[in-house]
């Protein structure tokens, strides 16, 4: 069986094309970006209908097949930008019926782990989802994927992404300050806001705020110490959740799991309590269609279907409201 997966949280379209084997046939990314400030939902929503069609037949001329040979079209259907949710929906329902294929609409950051699950050794991970707008703490128990910890406001790349253009050096920002941070060598004390088992990251992006206005610091130096800081709130965490629930895995997921210092901190704490820590591709981490389409495939085999009538979007379904059929 060979499932269509299609990704449009927020600001990337993705197509992925994945069989019941797990064996990747395609996975065809196109992000929106912006020259200034953020996301603008009708901004990224009029990208993913621009590029939809081109990035679909992208997908299956890598692949090397026709719609005809997709049996399953997968989308994502919760969380995220509503708009943007919209046009991917829209892309999957159009497919379904165009060519009889069954549909089904599935959570996006639980296709991060199970992902992550596929691609690695990790058979029963604790998730630690890095990404723009989401950062949680995320595992398997009772039959759901329960959140452990998380933002208690911004997402972590969020956060990434208004330090670089307050510091006024691009975006996307988490590549750009990984690359300045690894030339600091002073660490500059900040806040540091682990509260019980979630996270904030707004008084810390006030604060560097005002040490950037005051002229008093190199840029290098900001971004060493942004970074120690919040990746060591997020290992906190995430040790914290192991310890919790007797688990010995860590998968990173999302984004900001791009960035080789988070890698590393997650690698050492695993090792000093004899968990081991892992890490997708880069292509994997980011959002992508492939993570859609396997999803799609574990809910399908399990059984869930979807009337295409039914086939909406719900961009505030969290991770922990979804019954876990295929596990
Ligand atoms: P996602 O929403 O999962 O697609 O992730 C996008 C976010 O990941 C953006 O906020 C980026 O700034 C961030 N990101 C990408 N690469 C890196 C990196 N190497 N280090 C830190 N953050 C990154
Ligand atoms: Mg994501």
């Amino acid at each position: 069986m060979i499932c269509l997966g299609i990704e449009s949280t927020a600001h990337t379209f993705g197509i992925g094309i994945i069989d019941s084997n797990g064996k990747v046939l395609a996975n065809v990314i196109d992000g929106y970006k912006t020259k200034s400030g953020g996301i603008v939902p009708n901004k990224a929503a009029e990208h993913h209908v621009d590029v939809c069609d081109k990035t679909i037949k992208k997908a299956l001329d890598n692949a090397n097949l026709t719609i005809k040979d997709i049996d399953l079209i997968s989308y994502s259907a919760s969380p995220g930008i509503g708009t943007c949710l919209r046009i991917g929906a829209m892309a999957a329902r159009s497919l379904a019926l165009l060519h009889n294929t069954p549909i089904i609409g599935i959570n996006h950051c639980i296709a991060h782990l199970e992902i992550g699950r596929l691609l690695t050794n990790a058979k029963d991970p604790v998730l630690l989802y890095a990404s723009g707008a989401n950062t949680q703490i995320i595992a398997y128990e009772g039959e759901k994927y329960r959140v452990f910890g998380e933002t208690l406001d911004i997402g972590i790349g969020n956060f990434l992404d208004s330090f670089a253009r307050e510091l006024e050096v691009g975006f996307p920002g988490g590549p750009l300050i990984e690359k300045y941070a690894s030339k600091g060598k002073k660490y500059i004390e900040l806040p540091y806001v682990v509260k019980g088992m979630d996270i904030s990251f707004g008084g810390l992006l006030t604060n560097l705020k005002q040490k950037i206005k005051s002229g008093n610091h190199k840029k290098e130096d900001l971004c060493y110490s942004a970074q120690e800081t919040i990746f060591a709130m997020l290992i906190e965490v995430s040790e914290r959740a192991l310890a919790h629930c007797g688990k010995n895995e860590l998968l990173l997921g999302g984004g900001v799991a791009c960035n080789k210092r988070l890698q590393e901190m997650a690698e050492q704490m695993c090792k000093e309590r004899g968990a081991k820590s892992f890490a997708v591709p880069n292509q994997f981490n980011v959002d992508n269609g492939l993570m859609i389409a396997w999803l799609g495939l574990l809910q399908y085999k399990a059984g869930d279907r979807v009337n295409i009538e039914k086939a909406g979007i719900d961009p505030y379904r969290r991770t922990d409201q979804i019954k876990v059929t295929w596990r």
